[in-house]
């Protein structure tokens, strides 16, 4: 066979499957959108379980008419112009690629959107598969914000639409607590905290709410609404900061040294109470959700030293300068890179293990 270009459509359906990935990434993506519109309120309405649809509905900006047709088209952003802006993006997409995704993984997306100027009558915007306005006729009464709605999630992948409906409890589970995580996301910035609503439409019976937030920007008030108030019994504040040393061979535009924040919540130790669970770790850089195995190993080896059988129940938001990190990893954007990394984990251990000690050595706890 002689070597040919893929044809744009079969480009589009293949890259996006690597963007949206199951149910948890797409959910991830629209709440993300939210966010970075500013929104104080956002919900999110699954219909079974998200096999039939999922709707987001936010308060932020709104969507500018000027910027209907190219919103859902790939590599289409609002929030970066040149890759060099991307060493101080601070909002959570920068690559234009989730709508645009969503579009070719779908049945159906329509954005129903409204800026301040619109509302309160909102556009309704249906896009094809390509990610074009195939229709921008309908108006429907709207406050500042938007809806996105998606029917029928992979529906044009067979084999992952398949495996979706085969586990669609599993899925829901897996979206439901990724959505925790941006449920505590605002609390550890210090911009007032978000309204998070979450709920679960079946066939037969009504809508149940499954996670809900107050949105009044404390730490303390989303655990409490998380997972009821006995949570919140058992954790101290977590705020500790320190200096890293640029490792050998740094980048030379970095200062020697990097001021380190971390703060959030962790579990005193807790005599009796039997084995806590890993599951419960929740890890932010700069207040995006992330996956640091390492990071999360320090937390728990360090935890150790004190209480032999327990793992800590943690929300830690690393805080550091967005030009010693690099979000452009993974699609999904949860793998980061972080400069000096194996020196920042040293710094880390020691700042904890102090901490901890202090908490010890108070009427907080015992050993384990
Ligand atoms: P990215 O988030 O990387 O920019 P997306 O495909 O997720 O790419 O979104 C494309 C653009 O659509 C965004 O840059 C933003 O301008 C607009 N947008 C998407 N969702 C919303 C929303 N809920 N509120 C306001 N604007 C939105
Ligand atoms: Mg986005």
């Amino acid at each position: 066979m002689s070597i040919q270009g893929i044809d744009a459509a079969s480009v589009h359906r293949l890259t996006s499957g690597q963007v949206v990935t199951d149910l948890q990434t797409c959910v991830k993506e629209l709440v993300e959108n939210s966010l970075d519109a500013g929104a104080t309120s956002i919900e999110v309405r699954f219909k079974q379980h998200g096999l039939g649809s999922i709707e987001v509905i936010d308060n932020g900006s709104g969507i500018a008419p000027a910027d209907y047709d190219s919103v859902a088209l790939k590599h289409y952003t609002s929030k970066l112009a040149t890759f060099d802006d991307i060493a101080s993006v601070r909002t959570f997409g920068f690559r234009g690629e989730a709508l645009s995704s969503l579009c070719a993984l779908c049945e159906s997306v329509t954005v129903l959107t409204a800026t301040e100027d619109e509302a309160p009558m909102g556009t309704v915007l249906e896009f094809d598969a390509r990610g074009r306005v195939k229709s921008r006729s309908g108006k429907a009464a709207r406050q500042r914000g938007t809806t996105v709605t998606l029917t029928k999630l992979f529906a044009p992948l067979p084999v992952r639409r398949k495996d979706l409906e085969k586990n669609a409890k599993r899925e829901f589970g897996k979206a439901l607590g990724l959505l925790q995580a941006y449920a505590l996301v605002p609390c550890s910035k210090e911009n007032g905290g978000v309204r998070f609503t979450v709920s679960n439409q079946l066939d037969v019976g009504g809508r149940k709410v499954q996670l809900q937030t107050k949105g009044n920007g404390s730490i303390q008030a989303a655990v409490t609404a998380l997972w009821g108030p006995k949570a919140m019994e058992n954790v101290v504040t977590l705020d500790i900061a320190f200096d890293v040393e640029a490792e050998r061979g740094a980048l030379k535009r970095l200062a020697p040294t990097t001021h380190v924040q971390v703060k959030g919540l962790i579990s005193k130790f807790m005599p009796g109470c039997g084995r806590q669970s890993s599951d419960r770790q929740y890890l932010f850089v700069n207040g995006r959700p992330c996956n640091l195995s390492k990071v999360q190993k320090a937390f728990n080896e360090t935890y150790r030293l004190f209480n032999a059988t327990q793992t800590p129940f943690v929300i830690a938001d690393i805080i550091l300068p967005t030009d010693t990190c690099d979000i452009n990893v993974s699609p999904d954007k949860r793998t980061i890179f972080l400069h000096s990394e194996s020196n920042l984990i040293v710094a880390l251990k020691v700042c904890l293990a102090a901490s901890l000690h202090s908490f010890l050595t108070s009427a907080a706890g015992g050993t384990g």
